[in-house]
């Protein structure tokens, strides 16, 4: 039987959970925002003290700089709003696993907590090339919880991807796309 000790901890881990649910729909309400101006749908909050300060969504294309992602516009806002640089005591809710630039503000920043989505196997570096977040090199670490939402996280790129293959076959095919097409349309290949 578990000792009262025990049933504390797994209240406040269910408790936990249900937050970090709740946050990252913010955060996917924030995706689709980018979704809406045709930007990749990646989108961030950041909550302190069980409140959403700032929030931020990719604008790397409408800015036409490397600088417009989400989690650096929600960090920039957070900063603004708390009159530091520092994040410490805040938690980071983002949709998709960080890129290096991202990753490395957060550490810069010292945030308490990284909640990620999905994950990005070609690009992210909060555990799938290298893990920014936790490298004892550095002289902050941050505890990182995975995989909240998942399938919507994910499910928002797919679709855009998706919509933006469509658009794009609406000019003439080019060659690759034709031998593509050809490969598909051979079931077995
Ligand atoms: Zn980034």
């Amino acid at each position: 039987m578990a000792t009262e000790n025990e049933q504390l901890l797994e209240e406040q881990a269910r408790l936990r959970e249900k937050e970090d649910r709740k946050f990252m729909r913010q955060a996917l309400t924030q995706a689709k925002k980018a979704a809406a101006i045709d930007e990749v749908p990646i989108g961030c909050v950041i909550v302190c003290d069980g409140k959403v300060i700032a929030r931020g969504y990719n604008r790397r294309n409408i800015e036409s700089s490397v600088l417009g992602h989400a989690e650096l516009a929600a960090m920039k806002k957070a900063s603004k709003k708390l009159g530091d640089w520092r994040l410490e005591g805040c938690t980071m809710y983002v949709t998709l696993e960080p890129c290096q630039m991202c990753a490395g503000a957060a550490v810069q920043a010292r945030l308490d907590r990284v909640v990620i989505g999905a994950m990005n196997a070609k690009a992210g570096c909060a555990g799938s090339i290298i893990n920014l977040l936790d490298m004892q090199q550095f002289n902050h670490q941050i505890p990182i919880t995975k995989g909240v939402l998942e399938q919507e996280c994910s499910q928002i790129l797919s679709e855009f991807f998706k919509r933006i293959r469509v658009k794009k076959k609406k000019r003439p095919l080019t060659n690759e796309e034709i031998s593509d097409t050809i490969m598909d349309a051979q079931p077995g290949r």
